[in-house]
């Protein structure tokens, strides 16, 4: 699980913020893919991921960045699922919706990013394409020459790519000037949150739904009907607090909330068990 994962079983979410958080969660995933997708080009080229920069105070957001020996491929990720038709300005899906082709993004960035290489000194071809990562996308209509990869190219483009050759120390430069003017603290993907908003309870083990109570030792999850490990479910719901708030103490009594409505002394047998204390009394606390 990761924390978008997290979050997004835990968020009382509007309507609004479901499909903005859904949508993170979907593009989160297609980094990954991606990023096993090209695992093997790793020796040949560098590969620079969610890049935020800025030229003439116009900023852009790069997923990903290969740079070649002489070339620069920029990619668009996208994680869409489903039958979509091309359109030059939008797709529509079967159910009528219709959403902006990446495309039209993608060329903005690309001419914002040979800006800054410019500016840089570098005068290597860019090369940008959007790259549909998810297996079960479809797209109908697109002409031959749209710089796009669909799922079943993928492998096939970045597997000709191998040059063999080690990454010279110009592309090492090239590569060290862009994360410099990378911008971190540029809004992030990351959704803000608090403990207080946060749903309390146990993840079901195989779906990640919340149970908001717990009792015995297995449960039924209402969502997928697999029965729940309480035990585990409350081991998972302890990690899932320390990697939301690094910075809490775990304590009997905090994780005993967090945990949702359930016996205060199965959470602590938990902790002892699988924790270190420190301190006492009311300031005990588990590392
Ligand atoms: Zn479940």
């Amino acid at each position: 699980m990761n924390i978008y994962q997290i979050l997004f079983s835990r968020m009382y979410l509007s309507n609004d913020d479901y499909y903005y958080y859904l949508n993170l969660l979907k593009g989160f995933e297609g980094e990954m893919r991606f990023d096993e997708l090209i695992e093997k080009l790793k020796e040949y080229c560098l590969i620079l991921n969610d890049l935020q920069l800025e030229i003439r105070r116009s900023s852009f957001q790069i997923d990903a960045l290969l740079i070649f020996s002489g070339k620069i491929i920029l990619c668009e990720i996208k994680n869409y699922e489903g039958v979509h038709y091309w359109g030059k300005d939008k797709f529509t899906k079967q159910n009528g919706i219709a959403m902006e082709n990446p495309a039209l993004q993608l060329q903005k960035t690309r001419v914002r990013l040979e800006l800054l290489l410019l500016e840089l000194g570098c005068k290597m071809e860019v090369e940008a394409f959007v790259v549909y990562v998810n297996p079960q996308f479809t797209l109908l209509g697109a002409p031959a020459d749209e710089q796009l990869l669909l799922p079943t190219q993928i492998s096939g483009y970045f597997g000709n790519l191998h040059t063999g050759a080690k990454p010279t120390a110009e592309q090492i430069k090239l590569a060290d000037a862009l994360v410099k003017l990378h911008k971190p603290d540029y809004p992030s993907k990351m959704p803000e949150y608090r403990y207080d908003q946060l749903r309390k309870g146990i993840p079901c083990t195989a779906c990640g739904t919340l149970l908001e109570t717990f009792n015995g030792h297995r449960q039924s999850c209402a969502n997928c009907g697999k029965k729940v490990n309480v035990k585990n479910a409350i081991k998972t719901s302890i990690s899932d607090f320390r990697l939301l708030f690094p910075n809490e103490p775990v304590t009997s009594s905090r994780i005993t909330d967090w945990c949702g409505t359930g016996r205060r002394d199965r959470i602590f047998r938990i902790l002892r068990e699988e924790f270190v204390a420190k301190g006492s009394g009311k300031t005990r606390y588990y590392v």
